[in-house]
């Protein structure tokens, strides 16, 4: 049973974005840090978005401007620190005037153009689609805008990796099953989750960073009465073969005033969502229905020429959206008459100093605010340490993002390893960026790469992530860490699933 005598700054439950941002923040202010996760990183909301690095076109019509500018602002400080998992996207939006007026658009979408500054991403413009478009004769006229793309797994593992460059501790597969408060110090215990060893720390703050379960750990673990309630709102998404071959996402508006997301995935794929269904139960075990296939595939196939049904669907996945409850007790999934589309998307904190050490809870939030977030939260607790630094991630790149675009560092790949097969370059710059040499460094040809996992997946690679990414199941690899899952057959993915096993023996 091993146990830390010396007291830790700041443990952080949840390696999601926020947990990891909090993680990366506070090591890098000078903190002694653990984060713990009890799965693989970003297993849960984080790698179930729709991974837009956006202001959110559609929270203007729900007023929320403030969420929309400082995630407007916040989009090009990201699309600079991570280019390899972000890029930026341009969006088209059919019109159809018997939906939202083009007035309102045209408002809308000067608002989205002038609310934060932008050097990178082009305005909106209005377009015209000719007889070629993928869309259907009667979609004629629309308007375009820009937003950011992320891979948002792999956005995660990029900042625990940062985070454990700083200094902290990054343990997934890790439980935080008990948390007490001792005067100026929290009790922790932790199990991880394969061996079922236990730990026990101390540290002087307690970060609940649990995202769908940030109300429950009240319950579960800390043993006190949750401050907040979250509704928690499900969000499915489909994966289809590609719907149209032009580099633009669409954004369709679907009678019902929802907004279902078009975007080119994987190079081969679509990717269709999201559905917005208050969901009750385990955000572990969130599904898709088939309610859910039908409504997507009716979206598509009402704007595109190419038409899809649930037979087409290749990879679905769904995600929770931990939302805070407005004007609501703290009593998770109570009925409400608000429209779960309507529940804000912004996060707010609850710091609780009252009976001794820190406790702060994140509730809420988007990706495409973790950093503001995890520098807020650093924030709040940091009259608690003389010793803290100022804050520091505005410009701070991540592992792997330091070249200059993405033809250039492909070019440079293709200079120092002329053998590689150009998917497997273009691969490695939208995952890894430069972190690729890792494991290509000193390879001549592709049989050094070791086994051939299929799809462009060999052995040099998987070390590397067992070793510097945390993965150790085959649905890290080909799901999280990369998205191969689309590409290696059953036999292919058992027989990663064989090598990691047989690797830890
Ligand atoms: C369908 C959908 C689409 C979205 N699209 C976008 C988008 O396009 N752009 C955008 O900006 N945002 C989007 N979001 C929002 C964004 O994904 C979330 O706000 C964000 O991922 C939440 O991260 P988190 O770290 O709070 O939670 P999570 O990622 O869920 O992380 C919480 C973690 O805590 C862990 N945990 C729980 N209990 C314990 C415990 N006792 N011990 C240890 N670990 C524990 C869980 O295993 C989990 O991994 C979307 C969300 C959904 C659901």
């Amino acid at each position: 049973m091993p146990t830390t005598n010396k007291p830790l700054d700041v443990i952080v439950i949840g390696g999601g974005v926020n947990g990891v941002g909090i993680a990366l923040d506070a090591a890098g202010r000078g903190l002694n840090v653990l984060l713990c996760e009890s799965h693989d990183l970003a297993s849960a909301t984080s790698s179930s978005s729709s991974k837009l690095i956006h202001g959110g076109l559609r929270y203007l019509e729900q007023y929320e401007f403030c969420l929309v500018k400082k995630a407007l602002a916040e989009r090009e400080l990201l699309l600079n620190n991570a280019p390899h998992i972000m890029w930026p996207l341009r969006f088209r939006l059919p019109h159809q005037p018997h939906l939202r007026p083009s007035w309102m658009l045209r408002i809308g979408l000067f608002l989205y153009d002038n609310l934060a500054k932008r050097q990178r991403l082009a305005g909106s413009n209005s377009i015209n689609f000719s007889a070629n478009s993928p869309l259907v004769s009667e979609l004629t006229q629309g308007f375009e805008y820009s937003d950011g793309w992320v891979d948002d797994a792999r956005l995660v593992v990029l900042c625990a990796m940062a985070a454990k460059q700083q200094g902290a501790d990054i343990k997934p597969r890790t439980r935080c099953i008990k948390a007490r408060r001792q005067q100026d110090l929290w009790q922790v215990t932790l199990q991880d989750t394969q061996t079922g060893a236990i730990s026990h720390y101390q540290t002087r703050v307690l970060v609940n960073a649990a995202g769908p379960w940030a109300s429950s750990i009240f319950n579960d673990v800390i043993a006190m009465p949750a401050p907040k309630a979250l509704r928690l709102v499900k969000g499915s998404h489909i994966v289809v073969p590609r719907l149209h071959d032009e580099p633009h996402a669409y954004i369709l508006q679907n009678s019902d005033q929802r907004i279902v997301f078009v975007i080119p995935y994987e190079g081969e794929f679509s990717l269709i969502g999201t559905t917005d269904i208050d969901y009750v139960g385990d955000p572990a075990l969130v599904a898709i229905d088939e309610q859910e296939q039908t409504y997507l595939c009716q979206v598509a196939n009402e704007h595109f020429k190419k038409k899809i049904s649930a037979h087409d669907i290749v990879w679905s996945y769904s995600g929770v959206r931990p939302l805070i409850e407005e004007h609501a007790s703290a009593q998770p999934q109570q009925e409400s008459s608000q429209q779960a589309q309507h529940v804000t998307r912004d996060y707010t904190f609850h710091l609780d100093t009252k009976d001794g050490a820190p406790l702060l809870s994140v509730f809420g939030g988007k990706l495409t605010t973790y950093r503001l977030l995890a520098e807020a939260g650093v924030n709040a607790i940091s009259p608690f340490f003389s010793h803290i630094k100022h804050p520091w991630t505005q410009t701070a790149i991540l592992p792997g993002g330091h070249f200059r675009d993405h033809q250039h560092l492909q070019s440079e790949l293709c200079q120092d390893y002329p053998w590689l097969p150009q998917h497997m370059v273009a691969r490695f710059v939208r995952s890894y960026g430069t972190l690729c040499h890792h494991f290509l460094y000193g390879a001549h040809q592709l049989t050094d790469l070791g086994i051939d996992f299929g799809g462009g997946l060999y052995q040099k690679e998987v070390d590397y992530l067992v070793q510097a990414e945390w993965a150790y199941h085959s649905e890290d690899i080909l799901w999280r860490r990369s998205k191969l899952g689309l590409v290696l057959n059953d036999e292919q993915q058992q027989q990663l699933q064989h090598y990691l096993t047989q690797r830890r023996s």
